[in-house]
């Protein structure tokens, strides 16, 4: 292994040091009222400090109550990631002073966390890869700080409505080594919360936070480099992008004579590029103690197995089914399966298309649909019976793949029946074997000098003469069959 010293001039960090990698991640559970009290958690759009109560408000002398339906989402993700649940686990006060915790201790989970030692396993361009988990737990969200200015002066705001959110936190052990791995894992998971249902997982709007720590030693060292912690990424391509940024900045410090202070960085878009936000001498001292307020939690066995018997088909298992049962390939089982509303579509074609062929639905709605839904900025969408219905007229030759093109995406805007777009727009397709054969007799009779040239051995002719009968018949004509009856008169005829 070659250390900084020796190595060549011009070579990128990524040869001469091995990132390690850890990812914390919060998401928001999709729960009908907050983590302790009864307040809605559609806050959305709401006023600030409307959906509070002396419990989220953490007022002296009220009493929090556990949500039921938020410790299911932990321990159904628990099982979706093979970790082992916990047959007793309890709550713990984590204690820190800040103006937007107005109790001065969050309820968190510390020593018994919910659900531990899990694996996530998920495929990247370089191959297949697994990240331990180390735990999964629940807490309540703090409240929210809005810095604004007021009648000229600089003021901080409390906005209390996300106060007592229900909060999962899903920590990895430091496993991964490429910035590509961290995304893919963090995608993974997105769409494990998205299938559980336990999350909406929306990083933009704070549903799924994603924090890095990262860290890079020379190849082939064993101890672990200085760690610098990395926030503020509200997209996947920004958390790629930040932990690149990262391991290129250490490595550039490293070779430079410098070396790696603990701290949080923050990752800003506009500059592509980590900052400064506040040093990290040393880890935290939260005072951790039980929670005297709440109980211990025992999961019964039987809770369990009703948990673990309401999970729904998760990823992996659904693309392994799509290429064992459909023989779709392995990208595409992927492209499909990893885009929730694509998965609902092709499920609700298959469903509703009895009989409609699979690989080729598969490639409509990876191909034309996901680009439609791309491109799309008014909430267009595809019915799934409407989409099995194009899909199985494509497959009987009623309609060319081009004029189903523009079929779709009629649909996908207007959501107009396939069948009467089809209709009034004269899409249907002439597979008619006589009607297709008088008209290639009017288009050889009225170009003698293309025939003339295939004859003489310009095979080329042929585009010319497809594209002619597809002119004359407003691009309906079946262009396989035309291409074959073309070949058989010019072939044939003396
Ligand atoms: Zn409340």
């Amino acid at each position: 292994m070659t250390g900084p010293a020796i190595a060549p001039a011009g070579s990128g960090a990524s040869e001469r040091y091995e990132a390690v990698i850890g990812i914390e991640i919060h998401c928001q559970l999709k729960t009908a009222s907050k983590m302790f009290c009864g307040c809605s958690t559609e806050i959305d759009g709401a006023a600030p400090n409307s959906h509070c109560c002396p419990v989220c408000l953490g007022l002296p002398g009220v009493l929090p109550t556990i949500n039921k339906t938020a410790v299911e989402y932990v321990i159904a993700t628990g099982f979706a990631i093979e970790a082992t649940v916990a047959a007793t686990t309890r709550w713990d006060r984590k204690n820190y002073f800040y103006p937007d915790l107005p109790k001065g201790y969050q309820i968190s989970q510390y020593q018994l966390p919910l659900a531990a030692n899990g694996r996530l396993t998920f495929d990247t361009s370089a191959g297949r890869f697994t990240v331990r988990v180390r735990r999964a737990h629940l807490e309540e969200d703090t409240g929210r700080l809005i810095h604004d200015e007021l009648d000229g002066r600089r003021v901080s705001l409390i906005d209390f409505n996300r106060s007592g959110m229900p909060l999962m936190e899903i920590v990895t052990e430091p496993d991964i080594r490429t910035a590509e791995q961290a995304r893919r894992y963090a995608e993974e998971l997105r769409l494990l919360m998205r299938t559980i249902g336990a999350s909406d997982a929306e990083m933009e709007n704070g549903q799924m936070r994603v924090e890095a720590n990262v860290s890079i030693r020379p190849r082939g060292r064993e101890a672990f480099g200085t760690r610098v912690e990395v926030k503020n990424m509200n997209s996947m391509r920004a958390v790629e992008r930040a932990i690149s940024f990262e391991i290129e900045r250490q490595a550039a410090e490293i070779d430079a004579g410098g070396t790696i202070r603990m701290e949080t960085r923050g990752w800003e878009d506009g500059s592509q590029s980590t900052y400064h936000m506040r040093p990290k001498e040393e880890e935290n001292d939260y005072r951790y103690f039980p929670e005297p307020d709440l109980p211990p939690l025992l999961t019964t066995p039987e809770w369990l197995a009703e948990i673990r018997a309401r999970l729904p088909e998760l990823p992996a298992a659904r693309r392994a089914r799509y290429r064992d049962a459909f023989g779709l390939s392995a990208y595409d089982a992927g492209v499909l399966v990893n885009d929730a509303a694509a998965t609902a579509l092709f499920e609700g074609a298959l469903a509703a298309g009895r009989g409609v062929p699979v690989k080729l639905l598969a490639n409509w709605v990876t191909g034309e649909y996901m680009r439609l839904a791309k491109e799309d900025a008014r909430g267009g969408s595809a019915d799934p019976a409407e989409l099995a219905a194009l899909v199985k007229l494509v497959a009987d030759g009623a309609i060319s793949g081009t004029n189903a093109k523009e079929v779709l995406a009629d649909h996908f805007s207007s959501g107009r029946p396939v069948a009467s777009i089809v209709e009034s727009g004269g899409f249907r397709q002439i597979s008619d074997a006589g009607a297709l054969r008088a008209v290639i007799d009017e288009v050889l009779a009225a170009n003698p000098a293309a025939v003339a040239d295939y004859r003489s051995g310009r095979a080329a002719a042929v585009a010319f003469l497809v594209g002619q009968v597809m002119k004359a018949t407003r691009g309906q004509a079946n262009a396989a069959m035309v291409q074959t009856f073309l070949r058989e008169r010019l072939d044939n005829v003396e």
